[in-house]
């Protein structure tokens, strides 16, 4: 039986039995999982987490589940978790499962096709069971993301959660409550019933939201009111390493205050009764910037308050994730949202949905001061050019990359720019750019996507019921806003093979793309950020600091020589390795005179000539002199 049989019959659901033509095989699926129905629970879950732990990380999880019936009960563990785009759940760090009814341990077996779910049969005169187990937080990377260190906690309730099947989460009432470390605090956008000693106690919420509001706890707690005496509170709770790095200069507060500010501006209206920024300022944390509803999780290094010029790659965070407050959760594609957590995600419009937060978190970044608008300009050049240099385009569609976190899962690959990744995010920002600097054109400088984002994200303040949209209801905001052909502009670029790079934004925008000999400020300090160097548009291929070759654009001069991922440089022509030497050979090589590198892949060690006369090349991005500058129109703060 083919792979693409065993989907079909998952997908159909009900119990097959498959014959072989030949020899005596047969094998029968198990009965599918209850599918969600919308009807509620009839009792309440309540869920209480011991987080004190934090030596060895593990979360003792202990589950009361009312309301159950004599007979079959499936149990899940969230698989498909909002925001993450993939199924992401992680059911290996779920140990010491044990179920018992009126006492006694019931036998429970794991489903051999959706090991996500457990089953149990509850015994006549049983009505509710106590469920424990264990989440075991990764204490390395290389087990996932770490979750829980000895000075934070980053409780995402999904981990800590079984639920029953056949319900909508929306239907099933849970209370939670969790023990924490004596003396630390913790942000979460859910409302305090009791705190008794170490133990918080939280007021019943229904499952969806629960999940929907993570808690970051910590040693070292602060909370800053970014909007004071606000009828709908935006907060921002913040864990560090250490004491010190919760110290935060007046004018860097102010730079958030204004991102909910020019947020406000933009959008009108606030989709939330509340909304908890929780950041983490770590080096010990694994990464994070996930959004929420009402909430998001951030993760940014140390030095993120005391040296936040040099934050460069983590300041376009809280902008990008305060967005999809709007842009993601409120309005929310129809065929993301899903009734339980086990049902698979479908993703057709994160073009929308991250490409447009992308957009506007650098927007919101530059309007709010976060970042400044050369920085912006300087990123965007970073952008256009790799999507300028993607040769991947030619065989893959921008929308079918939506499906890249299921099918890569985030991990390291041989040829990024041959293969794609999840380029929805940042080529669906150069496709908003061109939508922006089109209808700006269109209408005579008197609109733009800023009326898009106030007429499509409408709401009521303080309303936090979700609004699906369609592809179709996209291009009905964009009409309302601006006749044009919009289907046709967005099938064009996001649904049909685009082998140019979307890149009409910079031009009517005023600025072209340039390739310059010296990087810009920008692209240095994101080099410096991440030790990394960038010669992708000269030599053809990036490095790490122990000049590991860490990207090879594919049919450039490296590529051409034969160079891979994980190669390694030893010596440049002769003499050894100094990013410097190479940087200065690049610069030298012409005609006759090849790049000579000595390098290293596995055991295997080579001399390749490079031919290569092209000198260092930087992307820049520079003002088209006598046409009108509308991306400094965009990125300046709205009034
Ligand atoms: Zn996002």
């Amino acid at each position: 039986m083919s792979p693409a049989l065993i989907a079909a019959a998952l997908v159909l659901a009900t119990p097959l039995v498959a014959e072989a033509s030949e020899g005596p095989q047969s094998f029968v699926l198990p009965p599918a999982v209850a599918a969600p129905r919308d009807v509620g629970w009839p009792g309440v879950i309540r869920l209480e987490v011991d987080a004190t732990d934090t030596a060895r990380r593990i979360l003792q999880v202990k589950q009361t589940l009312e309301g159950v019936k004599p007979g079959r009960l499936t149990l899940l563990y969230p698989e498909w978790l909002p925001g993450k785009h993939y199924n992401f759940g992680s059911i290996d760090k779920l140990a010491g499962l044990i179920i018992r009814g009126n006492g006694q341990t019931l036998p429970w077996t794991r489903d051999p096709v959706d090991v996500f779910a457990f089953h149990v049969e509850v015994p006549p005169g049983v009505g509710e069971l106590k469920i424990e187990f264990q989440f075991l937080s990764p204490t390395a990377p290389n087990q996932g993301r770490v979750v829980v260190t000895p000075e934070m906690m980053n409780l995402q309730w999904g981990m800590v959660a079984l639920y029953p099947a056949g319900y909508f989460t929306r239907r099933i009432m849970v209370e939670p409550s969790v023990k924490l470390p004596t003396g630390w605090g913790y942000g979460v956008a859910l409302d305090t019933a009791s705190r008794v000693g170490d133990v918080a106690r939280f007021k019943p919420v229904s499952l969806e939201t629960l999940v929907d509001s993570p808690m970051f706890a910590g040693r070292h707690y602060k909370q800053f009111d970014l909007d004071p005496g606000a009828r709908l509170p935006v907060r921002l709770n913040v864990v560090a390493d250490t004491a010190d790095e919760l110290e935060v200069d007046a004018k860097v507060l102010e730079k958030h205050r204004n991102l909910i500010r020019q947020a406000d501006k933009l959008f009108g209206f606030r989709p939330f009764d509340r909304y908890d920024f929780l950041l983490a300022i770590t080096d010990r944390l694994g990464d994070i910037g996930l959004e929420h509803h009402r909430s998001s999780e951030n993760g940014v290094e140390t030095g993120y308050f005391t040296s936040f010029d040099k934050a460069v790659s983590d300041r376009g965070l809280l902008p990008h994730e305060y967005t999809h407050s709007w842009n993601g959760k409120y309005r929310r594609p129809a065929d993301l949202w899903t009734p339980n957590y086990n049902v698979p995600m479908r993703g057709s419009l994160l073009w929308v949905y991250e490409g447009q937060t992308t957009y506007w978190g650098d927007v919101l970044g530059s309007r709010s001061g976060m970042s400044s608008r050369e920085e912006v300009l300087e990123d965007l050049a970073l952008t256009a050019a790799a999507y300028e240099n993607q040769v991947g385009r030619r065989w893959r569609q921008l929308e079918d990359t939506t499906l890249d976190p299921v099918i890569a899962r985030r991990l390291p690959q041989p040829w990024r720019g041959w293969q794609r990744s999840e380029d929805y995010y940042q080529e669906g920002q150069l496709i908003w750019l061109d939508a922006d600097t089109l209808i700006r054109e269109k209408s005579g400088g008197k609109r733009s996507l800023d009326d898009f984002a106030r007429t499509f994200f409408a709401g009521k303040d303080g309303d936090w019921t979700v609004s699906p949209y369609t592809f179709e209801d996209v291009v009905a905001a964009l009409n309302a806003v601006q006749a044009y052909d919009w289907a046709d502009f967005l099938i064009n670029r996001v649904k049909q093979v685009a082998p140019r790079a979307p890149l009409d934004g910079l031009t009517r925008g005023g600025w072209k793309l340039v390739y310059t000999e010296t990087p810009t400020a920008w692209n240095k300090a994101i080099e410096g950020a991440s030790k990394s160097t960038g010669l992708t548009y000269s030599l053809g291929l990036s490095l790490n600091r122990d000049a590991d070759v860490t990207g090879v654009l594919w049919e450039g001069p490296a590529f051409n020589a034969g160079i891979t991922v994980s190669t390694r440089i030893l010596a440049v022509n002769g003499i050894a390795f100094t990013t410097d030497r190479l940087k200065t050979a690049i610069t030298e090589g012409k005609p006759g005179k090849p790049i000579d590198l000595l390098v290293k892949s596995g055991d295997h060690y080579r001399t390749v000539s490079i031919n290569y006369t092209g000198g260092l090349r930087y992307p820049k991005l520079v003002r088209i002199e006598g046409t009108p500058d509308l991306l400094t129109r965009i990125y300046e703060a709205r009034k």
